[in-house]
């Protein structure tokens, strides 16, 4: 099969497209597997770390690739909640199901948690194999999904649903202040904050990303190269600040994001795309009651929540752009030069 793979550790030169033997099928998979022909896969932030290189052990040439969407090709012997030739969304995290925190509900907290694209072989291939918990029906929607829509699902939407519901539990009414609306868990983000009734605040350092998340529903814009996003905050909501921060950038926007805050507000983060070391004054986080959650992926029930969500016709996902696989690595010098809003997109099957 054709696969978008490394060979090794380091930048984007290392990305190529090479033939490997097919994941195993028929009566070699597992009695919980299934085997999926992946028509698209979308990129994340995630694939250029795996990249630059992260602390697992990588088997190369190793497939890169964790959000994707095709049609089921195979299924173990015990599988019962799809069939062949089923259109599938693929759920990046997969977990143990026996672990305390799985066995809580928490599968994303799993002490043996595994990301497709990670510490698994990927979805930028003709073929995966994922367990059946992994694999959700694609909702049927009119218009239909295409199939980069269904790829560019999973990975953003969980994410971004466990950070805006589960962690911060954004209300109706309360302000929400998003960093980098071009990337594709703040897109989400913003999406999600809206349906749950917030007023939402996004930032950017381009006009045209701007102006192109007004009009997927931000109320205010704010451009954090040309302007100050702390104070402008505290204009917009009467020197108060707002509820809940969604963070994924780290050390440039840290200390901003506190002093945009009201009292008693939350924020969440899900990722450190400028640096992993921030500085936090502790005399602003107790004397306001400020609380800060991390958050990461999510679990099986808020997948479910998600994909049942899409199947309402809400959160259909916003496609950058879309690549065929012979050229993911320039879709990935996309990613990385932070030129897209919302989900970049590598077609696998023609
Ligand atoms: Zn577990």
């Amino acid at each position: 099969m054709r696969a978008c793979v490394i060979r090794g550790i380091g930048e984007l030169d290392q990305v190529e497209i090479a033939e490997l033997p097919a994941p195993r099928s028929g009566r070699n998979l597992g009695a919980r597997e299934v085997r999926v022909a992946v028509h698209a896969a979308a990129l994340n932030h995630l694939d250029l770390f795996v990249v630059r290189g992260l602390p697992v052990d990588y088997t190369f040439p190793h497939v890169l690739g964790s959000d994707g969407a095709g049609v089921v090709d195979g299924v173990g012997a015990e599988v019962t909640a799809v069939r062949p030739g089923e259109p599938v969304l693929i759920n990046p995290g997969v977990s143990c199901y026996a672990c305390e925190f799985c066995r809580a509900g928490e599968h994303a907290l799993c002490v043996s948690y595994q990301v497709l694209g990670e510490h698994r072989p990927g979805t930028m291939a003709e073929y995966v194999v994922v367990p059946e918990a992994n694999v959700a029906r694609m909702p049927r929607l009119d218009p239909p999904l295409t199939w980069p829509e269904a790829a560019a699902f999973s990975l953003a939407t969980l994410t971004a649903w466990r950070m805006v519901v589960t962690r911060a539990k954004v209300r109706p009414g309360e302000w929400v202040l998003v960093w980098g609306i071009g990337g594709g868990v703040a897109l989400m983000a913003m999406r999600i904050a809206k349906l749950r009734g917030a007023r939402v605040i996004v930032t950017s350092s381009s006009d045209a990303k701007l102006a192109e998340a007004k009009k997927l529903g931000a109320d205010v814009t704010l451009n954090h190269r040309t302007q100050k996003v702390a104070q402008e905050v505290r204009a917009l909501t009467d020197k108060r600040g707002v509820d809940v921060v969604v963070e994924n950038v780290g050390d440039a926007t840290w200390e901003e994001s506190l002093r945009a805050l009201a009292k008693g507000g939350r924020l969440v983060t899900c990722g450190a795309t400028t640096g992993p070391k921030v500085v936090t004054d502790v005399r602003r986080l107790f004397w306001n009651q400020y609380t800060i959650m991390g958050s990461t992926m999510g679990n099986e029930a808020e997948y479910r929540e998600t994909v049942r969500v899409l199947g309402e016709g809400h959160l259909r996902p916003h496609v950058d752009r879309v690549y065929p696989l012979a050229e993911a690595r320039t879709a990935l010098e996309r990613l990385q030069q932070s030129e897209q809003l919302g989900k970049v997109v590598v077609r696998v099957k023609d």
